[in-house]
C-alpha cells in the first residue's frame, strides 16, 4: 500500500509548488502554529520555502495594495478573515518569519499558501485580533486563548477561536472559523450510504445505548455526532452534551464545556449530567476508565450515549473499551454501534478527468476489498482523476467528504464480545457478515467519480 502512494502522480498544485520551490534556498523553519494537536506534520513538498499562492482577486489584496499611509489594519483583518470563509478555510495560520508576514489557510484539511503580509504590520495585526478576542496587548511572552465574532459579507456573523503564542520572530495566531448552526452538515452530506443510514436509524431509535464515532483527529467524528445530535434534537427530549471544547452552538441543547481547573473533567462532567435528567448525552471524547465505566453505566440506565474513541477502525471499539476496564458483559449490552471513519477530499467537478484505473492500480486494491465490491473495481467506469483549475486553486479537489464503516451489534458479535475475540477476530466475522468497510466504502465512491483511490490511501496512510 505504501508504494502505491509513493506512485501518486503529482497534481497540478504539487507541480506549481515544486517550481516554485526549486528557486528558493530553503531557510531556516519555525513552525511553531501549525503542530496543533493532532495535525500531521507537513508532507515533504510542501516543507520547501516558498511564496506562490494560488488564489486571484482576494480581498486581502486588495487591503494591501493601498499607500502605505492609507492602509487599514481593520480592514485587513477583516479582509483576511472573509477571504478565508469564501474558501471554506477551517484555520487561518499567522506566522511572522524573518522578511514577512506568512498567512496559511487549511482548505480541506490541507494547509495552503495565502496573501503574505508585509513584516512591518506585523504588530498592529496581532494587537487588532488580540483586541476583537478580549486579550492583553502588552502580554507578548505567554500564550493566550480568546474567541471573537466577525462579519461575513452577505452572510451574518461567524465565531471564530482565537490562539496566540511567542515564536522565534515574534507572536504568531491561529485562527480557527467555527461553523454556524446552520452550517452543521447532515449524514447524507457526510457521504453516509443507504445502508449506514439505515444501521444508524436503527441505532438511534433504541432509548438506550452507546453510539460510538471512532477515527484519528481531524476524521470528523464530532461532525457526525453532531449531525445526529440534530436528528435527534426535539423539544420532547433532554440532550446534554459535555464537549472540549463546545465547537458549535444547537439551539435546545445543553452544552457544557470541560474545564479541568474547576473540576468539570469528563468523568466528573459526566457524573454531574446524570443529575440533570437527561434522555440523550453527548460526551466529547471517552479517555479515560474512569469516564468509560461511567459512561457506560449511563448507557445501561436507559440514556442513549454518543460519544467518540480514538481508535483506527470501528471493531477496535471493543478491545479498547476492555482496555479500560469495561467488563465484557457490559460492552455487550451498551455498545449499539462502532462507527469509523476518514474524510477524503472530494474531486473538483469543474476540471475533474474522466480515468481508467491501470492494471497495477487494480491490483494493488483488489486484495483489500470483498467479493461485493470487486465487481465495481473490475468494471473500472466512473472512476476521474485531479486536475486543476481556478475554481479550486489548481489543486483538482474541492471540499471533502466521509468515508465510512459501521459496526452494528448483534446478536452474534455480541457473544464475540464475551468470549473477549480479539479486534481482527471480530472484524473478519463483520466483514463476512456483510460490514461494508471504510476501504470498501470509499472505492465505490471513488467509482462514482467523487474522490480517488489515491485520495482514499492518503487518508489510511497520515
Ligand atoms: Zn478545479
Amino acid at each position: 500500500m505504501a508504494d502505491n502512494k509513493k506512485q501518486k502522480t503529482e497534481t497540478p498544485e504539487e507541480k506549481v509548488r515544486k517550481s516554485a520551490a526549486e528557486n528558493v534556498t530553503p531557510k531556516e523553519e519555525v513552525k511553531l502554529g501549525e503542530q496543533k494537536e493532532g495535525q500531521k506534520p507537513e508532507t515533504s513538498v510542501k516543507k520547501e520555502e516558498e511564496s506562490t499562492y494560488l488564489w486571484k482577486n482576494t480581498e486581502l489584496e486588495r487591503k494591501l495594495e493601498v499607500s502605505p499611509n492609507e492602509i487599514s489594519i481593520i480592514e485587513i483583518v477583516d479582509a483576511m478573515v472573509n477571504d478565508a470563509f469564501q474558501l471554506r478555510t477551517s484555520d487561518i495560520h499567522i506566522d511572522p518569519e524573518e522578511t514577512e508576514l506568512k498567512v496559511r489557510f487549511r482548505i480541506d484539511g490541507v494547509l495552503q499558501d495565502f496573501v503574505p503580509i508585509p513584516k512591518e504590520l506585523h504588530s498592529e495585526i496581532i494587537t487588532r485580533i488580540k483586541v476583537l478576542s478580549g486579550l492583553r496587548t502588552d502580554e507578548h511572552q505567554a500564550a493566550q486563548d480568546g474567541r471573537f465574532k466577525a462579519n461575513i459579507h452577505d452572510y451574518g456573523q461567524i465565531d471564530l477561536r482565537v490562539s496566540i503564542a511567542p515564536t522565534y520572530y515574534g507572536e504568531n495566531c491561529v485562527m480557527r472559523l467555527l461553523a454556524a448552526e446552520g452550517e452543521i452538515m447532515t449524514l447524507e452530506i457526510l457521504g453516509y450510504s443507504e445502508e449506514h443510514l439505515e444501521i444508524i436509524n436503527r441505532a438511534i431509535k433504541k432509548p438506550y445505548g452507546m453510539i460510538l464515532a471512532t477515527g484519528p483527529t481531524g476524521s470528523g467524528k464530532t461532525t457526525t455526532l453532531y449531525a445526529i445530535l440534530k436528528k435527534l434534537n426535539r423539544r420532547e427530549v433532554s440532550i446534554i452534551t459535555l464537549e472540549d471544547p463546545v465547537e458549535y452552538s444547537i439551539e435546545g441543547i445543553n452544552q457544557i464545556q470541560v474545564n479541568p481547573r474547576t473540576g468539570m473533567t469528563f468523568a466528573q462532567g459526566l457524573r454531574f449530567i446524570l443529575r440533570q435528567d437527561p434522555d440523550i448525552i453527548m460526551v466529547g471524547e471517552i479517555r479515560d476508565n474512569e469516564a468509560a465505566n461511567i459512561a457506560v453505566n449511563a448507557a445501561m440506565t436507559g440514556h442513549l450515549l454518543l460519544s467518540t474513541l480514538h481508535t483506527n477502525d470501528a471493531t477496535v471499539t471493543i478491545p479498547r473499551l476492555l482496555d479500560m476496564g469495561v467488563e465484557p458483559f457490559l460492552i455487550a449490552s451498551t455498545v449499539n454501534i462502532a462507527m469509523g471513519q476518514r474524510l477524503v477530499r472530494t474531486l473538483c467537478t469543474q476540471c475533474r478527468v474522466p480515468k481508467k484505473l491501470t492494471n497495477t492500480e487494480i491490483e494493488n486494491v483488489r486484495g483489500l476489498m470483498n467479493q461485493k465490491f470487486l465487481a465495481i473495481l473490475e468494471k473500472n467506469e466512473g472512476f476521474y482523476g485531479p486536475k486543476g483549475c481556478e475554481i479550486c486553486g489548481g489543486s483538482g479537489y474541492r471540499g471533502r467528504i466521509g468515508i465510512h464503516e459501521i459496526l452494528e451489534i448483534d446478536d452474534d458479535i455480541r457473544e464475540l464480545v464475551m468470549k473477549r475475540m480479539n479486534a481482527k477476530e471480530i472484524r473478519n466475522y463483520a466483514i463476512k457478515k456483510g460490514m461494508t468497510t471504510m476501504f470498501e466504502d470509499g472505492i465505490e465512491k471513488a467509482a462514482q467519480g467523487l474522490t480517488t483511490i489515491e485520495e482514499i490511501f492518503r487518508v489510511f496512510h497520515e
